[in-house]
Formats: structure tokens, sequence, C-alpha cells
């Protein structure tokens, strides 16, 4: 029979129905799956120490046969697995204390790497970092050992070894490689310089040295670049096809009026925005504009600048928050701003009574009210706009594709504004928003009080509580989280509750409240509400508090286990606290070891969030980046944001360029691509639509 992409892998001599369902359990159905199932990573081999060199106090790599082993208990109870290496030089004891379990892996006979420093105890022996089966005892040892030496390591599962993996795939790669087809344009992969496909797989699988693997990886990781801008060209191209924006001019009305009238002065990138949006809201396309600053930089100034133009070009402008409290705070510091013009926003939430919101829709739907701020209940059907020219949605990734697109449909054909207060890195952005123009602000006014970051750990909790103890009497507020994670929801979920109880009793006489996860929406509003009035003192949470929430008075934000948190969500808790005049304190109380705590400290010398939110990615990769899941996140399994800057940059260029001459891959030459992209993602159009 010959072999096609998606024939079943069990249909491959040395893989059976059992071993196949196993192969399925890591998601490798066809040969398709089984070629791009990659090595996660490599052990070189090539600078194997002769055993008789093994020494002391060195780290080196062995290849040798297992000779002998055993289980030896010590005193302590602690029980060593032992086995002892030979190769052709000489042999050499090897010692996993602690490590029983691997009675039942290494075997007499096999031919075994070890990689590990060599130590003294009764002559010379090796105390493995790891270990790896490259024979068994029958096998004449050659195989992997003759073929260059790096040995590739492939992601396992229970009944399926990265050996049995690695032996299927080596059988099986030459044969494999031949039925792929690269789809790629030749000119796309002349320009980026990238290796052919089948060259591809081959580095990649089976490197014939170190390093080798490479620009196999980067042709891979070009790939998968490549399929998403062009999902994501495409739909720019719909979206400044689709309808034409109005045009609006520059009045220099209400928009001057509030420059004159603002307290302070505009920040340079405050500037460069409005000049931005400017620009795009007086062109005839569509403005789709991502505006991209940490807590506290002025996004909302800048938004309502783009309001403002939008009123004096006699259309209505509304901005919609994720919450009832964050709309009630919106609409209050915008209805500051526009007092001394004599502007009334209108503020459109779901508690207000009926009657309230029967007059607040009318006025909407009859032009009276020309700035409207709200929640989803501005998406409902019974809201109808007047004539709807500028439309800005906070905290963008809070809310769904419908919901965004429900509130742009409201319009004509509004502009559209996103806010988002989750810094990312300019390659992810280009990523994730390729088909939104993007601003960002950078620097902070100065009118903000420090956050000073600390690192505390279990001795310091006497004094740390003491601290809040203080601030409390001084008429601050304070906020003290836990992480809670889904594999051990209850425990976590407990300790929040347990701590709340303890702080009430440390505290006393001062009030303690707690939010989670668990409860309902509306109750978490409730207590999160009597904190910010001053019910509540302290405020211990789950990570669920309201990103942007305004509390003057809070002072303190104390972090429990803050080694269980990316570095880009420590910072957006760090920015719930300095919000008013007093200085404000970050506490992280760190329960981790050395190396945690130096990352740590690390932290709490930066403010920059882009700064941060770099050096999470590089820690922890797209998948864990604050906001970026919510937003329709994928998996990249072979591009690294943080280091693959260059195959974005041209991955979007080739798409565009692509996009712009076949919008709909419809040509015979892009079917392939096009058939990819839709095995990819199902989805893929949608999710990246925002009007
Ligand atoms: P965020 O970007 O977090 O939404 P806001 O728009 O809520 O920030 O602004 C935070 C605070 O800073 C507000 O009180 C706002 O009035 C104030 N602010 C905005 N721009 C400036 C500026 N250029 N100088 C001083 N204060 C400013
Ligand atoms: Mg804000």
């Amino acid at each position: 029979m010959a072999l096609r992409l998606d024939t079943p892998v069990q249909f491959l001599k040395g893989v059976g129905p059992r071993r196949a369902e196993a192969f399925e359990r890591i998601g490798v159905r066809t040969v398709e799956d089984l070629l791009y199932h990659t090595p996660h990573r490599y052990l070189d081999a090539t600078t194997v120490t002769p055993i008789a060199r093994a020494t002391v106090g060195e780290e080196a790599i062995f290849v040798g046969r297992v000779v002998s082993k055993a289980i030896m208990p010590t005193r302590k109870r602690l029980r060593i697995f032992r086995a002892v290496l030979k190769d052709s030089t000489g042999v050499i004891e090897c010692a996993w204390p602690g490590q029983a379990f691997l009675d039942r892996v290494i075997k007499p006979g096999q031919l075994v790497l070890v990689a590990g420093p060599v130590k003294h105890y009764h002559g010379r022996q090796v105390v493995p970092r790891e270990q790896i089966v490259l024979a068994e005892a029958g096998d004449n040892g050659s195989g992997d050992m003759d073929r260059g030496m790096v040995v590739p390591v492939y992601p396992a599962t229970e009944g399926l070894s990265h050996r049995q993996i690695r032996r299927v795939i080596g059988e099986h790669l030459v044969e494999m490689v031949q039925v792929v087809q690269d789809i790629l344009p030749p000119e796309v992969r002349t320009a980026a310089r990238l290796v052919p496909l089948r060259n591809a797989l081959l580095a990649v699988h089976r490197p014939e040295s170190p390093g080798a693997w490479e620009p196999g990886r980067r042709r891979l990781a070009f790939d998968e670049l490549f399929d998403l801008q062009l999902v994501v060209a495409r739909a720019r191209h719909l979206a400044k096809r689709a309808k034409k924006g109005m045009q609006f001019a520059v009045k220099r009305e209400l928009t001057t009026a509030l420059k004159e009238s603002l307290p302070f002065e505009l920040t340079a990138d405050q500037k460069q925005a409005i000049r931005h949006i400017t620009a795009d809201m007086t062109s005839d396309n569509r403005m789709h504009r991502l505006l991209m600053g940490d807590v506290g930089t002025g996004k909302t100034v800048v938004a309502l600048f783009a309001m403002l133009l939008a009123v004096e070009n006699d259309a209505q402008a509304v901005f919609m928050a994720p919450t009832e409290l964050l709309s009630e705070q919106h609409g209050r510091a915008i209805g500051e701003l526009l007092a001394p013009l004599g502007i009334v926003p209108e503020v459109l939430v779901g508690r207000l009574s009926q009657g309230e919101k029967v007059a607040i829709r009318e006025r909407i739907a009859s032009g009276v009210s020309r700035v409207v701020v709200g929640t989803h209940a501005l998406i409902q059907e019974q809201t109808d706009f007047w004539k709807l020219g500028l439309v800005v949605i906070d905290e963008q990734h809070r809310f769904g594709v419908e919901q965004r697109a429900a509130l742009i449909e409201k319009g004509e054909a509004p502009e559209v504004l996103l806010l988002s207060a989750t810094p990312i890195p300019r390659t992810l952005a280009l990523t994730l928003y390729g088909d939104l123009d993007i601003s960002t602000l950078r620097e902070k006014p100065r009118s903000r009080s420090l956050v000073r970051t600390g690192v505390r750990f279990d001795r310091d909790r006497p004094a740390v509580y003491a601290f809040v103890k203080e601030q409390c009497a001084k008429g601050g507020q304070a906020y003290v989280v836990y992480p809670v994670i889904e594999e051990s929801e209850k425990v976590d979920l407990k300790a929040a509750t347990t701590m709340a109880d303890v702080l009430r009793q440390r505290l006393a006489p001062r009030s303690v409240g707690l939010i989670h996860g668990r409860m309902r929406a509306d109750e978490r509003e409730a207590t999160m509400r009597r904190f910010r009035d001053g019910e509540l003192n302290v405020l211990v949470a789950t990570t669920v508090i309201e990103v942007g929430i305004d509390v003057p008075n809070a002072t303190v934000m104390l972090i429990e286990h803050p080694e269980r948190f990316g570095l880009a969500q420590l910072h957006q808790l760090r920015g719930r606290v300095g919000r008013g005049a007093e200085e404000s304190h970050c506490i992280l109380l760190a329960g981790g070891n050395q190396q945690s705590a130096q990352r740590l400290r690390r932290f709490a010398r930066t403010a920059d969030g882009f700064k941060i939110a770099d050096q999470d990615l590089k820690e922890r990769g797209i998948g864990e980046l604050a906001g970026v899941r919510q937003s329709g996140g994928y998996n990249l399994r072979f591009a690294n944001l943080a280091t693959d800057g260059d195959l974005v940059a041209a991955s979007r260029t080739a798409a565009r360029a692509v996009i712009e001459h076949d919008p709909n891959l419809g040509a015979p030459e892009h079917g392939p691509l096009r058939a990819r992209i839709e095995r990819r993602y199902e989805r893929g159009i949608e999710l990246f639509r925002v009007g």
C-alpha cells in the first residue's frame, strides 16, 4: 500500500492497534501527525566521554552497556538504584538516589546514555541528571549511535516511550518524508531564506550534528506563522473592504476645548496616539485600532479625544467596559473631564431600574445623548443608536468576538478603537492582532504615585501583618491575593478562605472581605463595591480582581505564592494599587526556592509592563501570557515569539502580498495552502474578525 499523509499510523510496520491507541493519546493519528510530532529536545551525544576518562568533579556524557544493577537500601530508608555501565575503555557505577522505579526501566544488556556529574564515592560514580535507553539488549546497538550521535527526544506518554517513538520514526522517516509536498510558494521560501520542507523534517528528526535542526525548525516555524498571518491578512482585507467608514473632519471644537481644559499635559505617547486616531478617523477607511498601554498610562483620555472627534462631527460615540463597576467609574471620570465642556455622558448599566433604562435608551435613540458609557447592556436589542460613529471597547479581550461585533453592528460602519491594559511584546502583537493597527502608550504620567515592590518570606509574616494593620490604621486598604489553579482548586480556595479568617482575627477590628471565582458575578461585584466604598479594609481575593478598578485608598497589594504567577500577571496585580496620592506597596510573600526568589527580585526592580511581558514570554511562552488565551490564543509549536521576530515580520509581509492578489486563496496554486489553513483553523476567520 502506498503511503499517504493521511494513512493511519496503525498501518506502519512496528505499530499495531495497541500502540496506535497510545499514539492517539499524544495526538498522533496519521502519518502527517507523526511527521510533525517532532523532538522537544536533543541529547548531544557527540561529546561522549570514554568511561576510562571520567574525572571526579566534572559533568560528562557516557554511553555504555548495562552489566549489572541493584537497588540499595540506605539507613535513611532512601532507596538508591544503581547500575554499572561498561564501554570499550572501562566500567563505571551510576547511582540514582530515590529513583528505585528505574529498576523497571533499566535492564542488563541495554545500551544506555547517562549525563551527569562524576562524584567520588568508593571510587568514581556518576549521578545522572538524565538517562536514555538507546538500545535494548537484543539490538546490535548501532542504530542511533552510528547516525551522527545527536539523539532526538520525543514527547512520550504512558505505554509509549520516547525510545519507541524514536524507533518508529527512525524506521519510516525517509519513506514518510517522500510523500510530503512543499506547498509554500517558492518565491516566498527563497525570500525568507528557508530550507525545503523535506529537508526541514529530516533535519528536525535526524540532525547530523548539534544545531543542525535549527534551519528545519525555522522552516516549520515559518509555516505555522505564515498560516496564521494569512488568516489575519484576510480578516484585515475583509474589514477594510467591507464598508467605508464615515469621514470625519478635524473641526477643533470639542477636542480643542478638552485639551485646553485638561488639568494636565498629555504625554508624548498620548499625543502620538491621538494623531494616529485622528488620521484614521479622517481618512475614508474605517479605523480598526488597538490602543495598548499599562494601567495608568492614560488610555481613557485618548479614547475621549476620539469620542469628541466623532461628536463634533455630529455623531455618537460609545464606550463599553466589561463590568458595571468599571462602567460607572469610567462614566464618572469622563463626566469630570467633560464637565467644563457642558457635556454629560450617559451611563447605561444593567442594575438601573427598568424606568431609568427606558429613559436612557430613549435619549440614545433620539440622539439627545452623544457620549455613552456602559456595559453589555449596550448590546441588547432594545438599545438603538441615532448615529453611531465610534465604538470604544475597554479591556477588549474580556469580550467575546460576538459581543464586540454586536456593538459595532449598532452603527452603519463605525470606527473601532480597542483598549488593552495587557502590554504584550511586539512580535506577539503583530501575530495576534495582525489585522489591527496598533498604538502604544509606554510613558506613565508623573502624577501617579510610586508602587514599591518587595520580596518577603514566611518568616516575615508577623511583620507583614503588622504593616498591613498599620496601613489600615492610616486609612489605607489592602488586597491579599491567592493563586487558584484548576488542578488544586478546592485546596486553593480553602487556603484563601482560611486566610480571610486568620486576617479577621489578626487585624480586628478591621473588616475583611473575600471574593473568589466560584461566587456569582453579582455577589463578587457587590463585595468589590463595598471595598471600593471603604466598608471593607482588606479584600482577600483569588485572581478575579477587576483590571482597571480604581480604589485610590488601596495602598497594599499582598500576594501569596507569587512564584505561582506569571510575571505579566503579577504586574497586572501590582497595577491595582498606586492609584491614589499615597505611596503604595506590593509585597510578594515568596514560598519558593532561591531561584524563584531571584526571579521575583528582578520583577520587583522592573516597572515597565512591556519589559515584563518580554521576560514572561521568554519564560513561559505565548500560552500563559495574561489575556492572550481569552483572545483566541492558539499554540505555536515551532515558532518562538521571543526570538523569531524576523520570521514574524517575513511571514506577515509574505502573507499580505499573497492575500492582496488572491484574498480567498482561490487560485489553483493556493489550494493546498487553503486546505491546510482550514484544517488548522476551523474557526480561524471568525477568531480574527473584529468588525
Ligand atoms: P488607564 O490607561 O489605566 O485606563 P486612565 O485613563 O484611567 O489609565 O488614567 C489614569 C489616571 O491618570 C486618570 O486619573 C487620568 O485622569 C490621569 N491621567 C491621564 N493622562 C494623564 C497625563 N498626561 N498626566 C497626568 N495625569 C493623567
Ligand atoms: Mg482603563
